[in-house]
């Protein structure tokens, strides 16, 4: 081999090891990283920008569910297009209930079949609390004729539809404060918070190799966010504002104080809790939905939780927004 063969080998090796970085490099960071996705950052109002409550901890490309509420499925999909790879429909096989509220749980059904037409071959596991299973054996019930026909069961034509016969299992583990799950990526705990007459509401704690993150899920203001949390990277919690409060009927403000937090309560469980990012979602305004008087509507807007937040709050504070990826 020429000095001069040798020197443009030389120099190919480098400009391919370059570019083997480049490319390789990011994607490896990308995939071993901790991603929250907001996927719905509504409340029970039918608001077509903000579904219903769920978010998404992406681990290492492994998905992990916090409760399904409205659009779950397709807002997974949508993350997907946006570059979340991990959240590919048929991926969705792991996901927690905080509560049976019907705004955290009108997509189980979705979560349940969607994935499954779409190629899901594992049953799908779900932690969440006593209630769970007689909620997916009613599911389940309710869609089994459309489980009989896509699997073929009892059609003598055979199958047709194609679809497995083991994607649209549920495993349900009805869970009780503690740790509740645990594999390479993640380490769940579950831990109990008030929420009006709910016998069982939890909060969840996430652990994985870069993150530790706190969900609220609904509750009033609760001790346990603040021992949960205790400095970890993301805080994401439920509120609603001290006006809206103020407009609301005497019965709705009693709703209100068992059922939910105030800007202002969160204000002090964040100064208290410290978390690296406090993520405000569920931001709920009850009384004032139901009431859909224009003022009552406008004192819980998205700018003036931020601002009551913020005037008990110092830390980094955000209003997050269905699709948002942290
Ligand atoms: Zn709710
Ligand atoms: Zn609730």
């Amino acid at each position: 081999m020429s000095a001069k063969h040798r020197e443009r080998t030389t120099l190919a090796l480098a400009i391919f090891l370059f570019f083997a970085w480049c490319g390789f490099a990011p994607a490896q960071r990308e995939t071993s990283k901790t991603q929250v996705v907001l996927l719905g950052t509504g409340t029970p109002a039918p608001d077509p920008e903000h579904s219903g409550p769920s978010t998404a901890i992406v681990v290492n490309g492994t998905p992990y569910l916090v409760d399904f509420g409205t659009g779950v499925v397709r807002q997974a999909a949508a993350a997907r297009k946006k570059g979340v790879r991990g959240l590919e429909p048929a991926n969705l096989r792991i996901g927690f209930l905080t509560h049976l509220h019907s705004d955290h749980t009108l997509g189980f059904p979705d979560l349940i079949l969607t994935p499954w037409v779409v190629g899901r071959k594992e049953p799908l596991e779900v932690y969440g609390p006593p209630g769970t299973s007689d909620m997916a054996e009613h599911i389940l019930k309710a869609y089994g004729e459309d489980i009989n026909i896509r699997t073929g069961v009892k059609i003598s034509t055979g199958e047709m539809e194609h679809s497995n016969s083991a994607g649209y299992k549920v495993n349900v583990h009805e869970i009780l404060p503690g740790v509740v799950y645990k594999d390479q990526n993640v380490t769940v705990t579950a831990f109990a918070v008030h929420h009006g007459k709910w016998a069982h509401a939890y909060g969840y704690r996430f652990e994985t190799p870069d993150r530790t993150i706190v969900i609220s899920g609904d509750t009033s203001p609760d001790a346990a966010i603040v021992d949960n949390c205790h400095g970890c990277d993301v805080l994401i919690h439920e509120v609603y504002t001290q006006a809206s409060f103020d407009k609301v009927s005497p019965q709705w403000k009693q709703y209100r104080l068992a059922y939910h937090t105030s800007s202002k309560e969160l204000a002090e469980i964040a100064s208290k809790a410290k978390p690296g990012l406090l993520i405000l979602y569920h931001r709920a305004n009850p009384g004032c939905d139901q009431a859909r008087i224009e003022e009552c509507r406008q004192v819980g807007s998205e700018e003036q939780m931020l601002q009551e937040v913020r005037q008990g709050y110092s830390g980094r504070v955000v209003a997050g927004h269905d699709l948002d990826t942290y």
